[in-house]
């Protein structure tokens, strides 16, 4: 199931569940057998054997998209028309041609994302099928008011740091992102804006299970422990290379 496409609303956690899919999958990969292995015993002379799948994460914070795209000034646009927000359907051309760049039944996506309109996770449904490789969403719950308050918090926290609107775009996301990274208590991750994030939850198409690009569906609220997360991801992996999948081949 070499595309993965993670939706939910703003704030809700998407990013941290895609940060550790993307840790999880790797180890699992890192522990099978790679398909050029000819012995047991290799020397340093030999070619670093080739990984059976390779990995990607693609999100705004690694295409570079300010949280800016979402904005929609809606006190000048009336509701019909928002859907139609140029710079943020920029947005997703740059994260579709990013999925399609790398997508391959040897190539495991993940897409950490809003994902939040039916007919565009529909799109990556049949790039996903157009390539013979499968796809699955994986749904990040973690309830609207408390992904309120987090955006809240990073709108305060912008505050602080004397950060208005518009400004520090883009210019920290480097070292913002290692920041995260080594230091899970720093969250200075760009904010929406208040009347952005209302928008993009009152547009919010949730996944439907019964849609075939929206399946197969897995999902995963805040309030999931170590323990079912990785019960999650297990299942995930069983569905793209376990059991249900045999390991790909070079012409596959
Ligand atoms: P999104 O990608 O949806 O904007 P993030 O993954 O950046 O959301 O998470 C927002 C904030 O919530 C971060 O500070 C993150 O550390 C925290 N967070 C996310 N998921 C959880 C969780 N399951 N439990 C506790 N804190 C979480």
């Amino acid at each position: 199931m070499p595309l993965i496409t993670i939706t939910g609303l703003p704030t809700s956690g998407k990013s941290t569940r895609a940060r550790q899919l993307h840790a999880y999958l790797a180890a699992r990969i890192a522990a099978l057998p790679s398909p050029n292995t000819q012995t047991p015993t290799s020397t340093s002379n030999q070619p670093k054997p080739k990984p059976p799948y390779n990995l990607h994460l693609i999100s705004d914070d690694t295409l570079s998209i300010p949280r800016t795209v979402y904005d929609l000034s809606p006190a000048q646009l009336p509701a019909h028309v928002r859907s139609a927000n140029a710079s943020e359907k920029d947005a997703r051309a740059a994260a579709f041609g990013a999925v399609k760049r790398v997508l391959s039944p040897r190539d495991i996506v993940v897409l950490d994302g809003l994902n939040y309109i039916k007919g565009w996770r529909y799109q990556l449904y049949c790039e996903a099928k157009n390539l013979s490789t499968p796809s699955c969403v994986l749904q990040v719950g973690g309830g609207r008011e408390r992904a309120r308050g987090v955006n809240e918090g990073r709108l305060e926290r912008r505050k602080l740091r004397g950060e208005g609107e518009g400004k520090g775009e883009g210019e920290e996301n480097g070292e913002k992102k290692a920041e995260d990274e080594n230091n899970d208590d720093v969250d200075d991750t760009e904010p929406y804006e208040p009347a952005s994030w209302e928008n993009l939850v009152f547009r919010y198409e949730e996944p439907n299970p019964m849609a075939r690009w929206d399946s197969p569906l897995f999902t995963l609220i805040w309030e999931d422990d170590e323990a079912q997360t990785k019960e999650v991801f297990d299942k995930i992996w069983d569905t793209i290379a376990g059991e249900g999948r045999k390991l790909v081949r070079p012409n596959q």
